[in-house]
């Protein structure tokens, strides 16, 4: 699973990976198929790519534990422990938002700068 961005981990419990979306910066959720071996890897996101502007990156991520990942052991995870990813979410949508707004701010530029360069090629020919 080379080139896929990586989906950083949560929480996990014997059901699910809760994870932060690397595609759209929300929290989605995948099957964990146990704790005693939590299948990480490659998966498809269930999301839409939220911009016409910017192209959409290729289907799927490769969800991967870190050092900030929760094991739950006693049960299922409830909303409460979802709680202590409130900030980490935030942030997470926080950044997307403005990565995404700035890369359409480029994308628009370089149409306009494309238009024009059309514009004075044309004008260009003309003349001659
Ligand atoms: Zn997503």
């Amino acid at each position: 699973m080379t080139g896929e961005p990586i989906a950083e981990a949560l929480l996990v419990d014997e059901r699910m990976i809760y994870i932060l979306c690397p595609i759209c910066g929300e929290l989605h959720t995948h099957g964990s198929g146990g704790l005693e071996n939590i299948s990480y890897g490659g998966r498809v996101q269930h999301c839409y790519w939220p911009s016409k502007i910017v192209p959409e990156p290729n289907l799927g991520y490769d969800i991967q534990p870190s050092e900030r990942t929760v094991i739950k052991r006693d049960g299922l995870a409830t909303s409460k422990d979802l709680k202590q990813f409130r900030g980490i979410l935030a942030e997470s949508k926080k950044n997307f938002r403005a990565w995404l707004k700035a890369e359409e701010k480029k994308i628009k530029e370089q149409k306009k700068r494309e238009a024009r360069e059309r514009w004075n090629n044309m004008i260009r020919k003309q003349k001659q």
